[in-house]
């Protein structure tokens, strides 16, 4: 059986602690996409910890941890993220690798400052961490795939390769220090050393594993509206964070994939630029921010404040339409206890017309949120494990939004800990 845990927004839902939540009962946690530019943030019996690269299952004896073919591999970070969590009292964790990952290199953080010092103002808020610079390689099949560390001829050809068009760029659009292919080389093999105990036919033992009756997490980093094809393009991510994506960057069959569980938070934020329809602002933005999250809204990665705004149902309703939602995992609800009444947002006005679909970048520059003003419940709900417990007006906050997205809310978290959930059974 196969479940994906993905975000239905901009990212930063809680998919870190759903997935460490869910991973008691799984056998394997793969990450499908992305790179160590953004993070989970989980806290368990262990401590605290921002995982970039690792799957959010590492915290457990029995899982093993897939990064798989997908992932923009960060060799350097995944090791040392490794060895951060092992020094924190975690016993080393099960790791395999795909055989088919690539490699970001050190080109390509490079790449992603020159091109952000490049673009200035214009620029599209990049984590620096070479993400798209890696993915735009891959699919100019100019990248490394971790097999390919282990043919030297191979290495040697193609380094060269790789000097020559990056040396163009580096001399006459960027004007910094050239590429040299012996220290290219050097690189890969470092990094073939670090990662040789870790490689494997991912998809094949995850093919094994289904056929065993095992469980597998599929699980995605930010969320449908940074997906480079539904998402706000181009504030986007450079590889695919949906669901069906999970099935091609784990290698796993597209059926097996029976439940999608897309998380949501009880209210909206953003790390970086674009289209954030319901951001607030000032003394209003700040009172969110600062109770949000677990010790407030700022970037797991960058340590950036993270954008505010309020429950969005035309993105969330999209965001979880794009990764064929079975399930709703609703976060973070226990910060908005302080709130006297909490605006939802149920429409876009465009134009003078009031819609409830999601429109393309376009659209969204003119959108004006449409909001409904429900009232708060002025008190703290953690510790409440029943659903029947929850204030009466906590609950219609999440029936309200519920109806409004269309999708089952079948969890709701109220707080950080994998104990601070609760199930609700249709
Ligand atoms: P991810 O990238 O989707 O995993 O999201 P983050 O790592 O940004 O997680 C969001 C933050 O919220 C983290 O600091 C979590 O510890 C915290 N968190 C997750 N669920 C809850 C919740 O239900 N309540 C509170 N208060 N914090 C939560």
């Amino acid at each position: 059986m196969v479940k994906a845990v993905v975000g239905a927004n901009w990212g930063d839902e809680g998919k870190g602690k759903i997935t460490d939540m869910l991973a008691e009962h799984t056998d394997i946690i793969v990450r499908f996409q992305g790179g160590a530019n953004a993070g989970h943030t989980i806290k368990n019996h262990y401590g605290k910890f921002s995982l970039h690269t690792l799957p959010s299952g590492v915290f457990y004896n029995h899982t093993t941890n897939i990064i798989g073919n997908g992932v923009a591999l960060d060799i350097s970070k995944l090791i040392h993220e490794i060895e951060s969590i092992t020094s924190q009292g975690v016993p080393a964790p099960n790791i395999l690798v795909s055989d088919r990952a690539q490699i970001v290199m050190s080109y390509h953080i490079l790449l992603d400052q020159y091109e952000e010092e490049r673009l200035g103002g214009k620029s599209f808020g990049s984590t620096k961490s070479g993400i798209a610079p890696f993915y735009s390689d891959k699919y100019a099949k100019i990248g490394f795939q971790v097999s390919e560390l282990f043919d030297e001829a191979l290495l040697a050809e193609k380094v060269q390769r790789v000097c020559e068009l990056k040396n163009a760029m580096l001399e006459h659009l960027y004007h910094k220090p050239l590429l040299e292919g012996p220290q290219i080389l050097q690189e890969l093999h470092r990094y073939r050393d670090m990662i040789a105990p870790y490689v494997a036919d991912t998809a094949s033992f995850l093919q094994q594993a289904i056929k065993d009756g095992k469980t597998v997490l599929l699980e995605g980093q930010l969320g449908t509206l940074r997906d480079p094809d539904h998402g706000i393009y181009p504030m986007v991510t450079s590889s695919s964070t949906l669901a069906g994506y999970g099935a091609i960057g784990a290698g796993v069959p597209p059926y097996e994939i029976k439940q999608v569980i897309t998380v949501c938070k009880a209210y909206s934020s953003a790390v970086g630029a674009g289209e954030f329809v319901t951001e607030i602002f000032g003394g209003e933005a700040d009172d969110l921010r600062k109770r949000g999250g677990d010790g407030g809204e700022y970037g797991a990665t960058t340590g950036r404040p993270r954008r505010m705004g309020w429950f969005d149902c035309v993105a969330s309703k999209y965001g979880c339409r794009l990764q064929g939602t079975t399930d709703v995992a609703f976060t973070v609800l226990d910060v908005l206890g302080y709130l006297e009444e909490i605006p939802v947002c149920v429409g876009y006005e465009i134009d003078g017309a009031v819609t409830t679909e999601f429109p393309t970048t376009a659209g969204l520059k003119k959108a004006k949120p449409v909001y409904e003003t429900l009232p708060g419940w002025k008190c703290s709900i953690t510790g409440i494990r029943n659903y029947g417990e929850l204030p009466q007006n906590c609950r219609r906050y999440i029936e309200f939004i519920e109806s409004q997205i269309g999708y089952p809310i079948t969890m709701v978290s109220n707080g950080p800990s994998r104990e601070d959930i609760i199930y609700r059974h249709p």
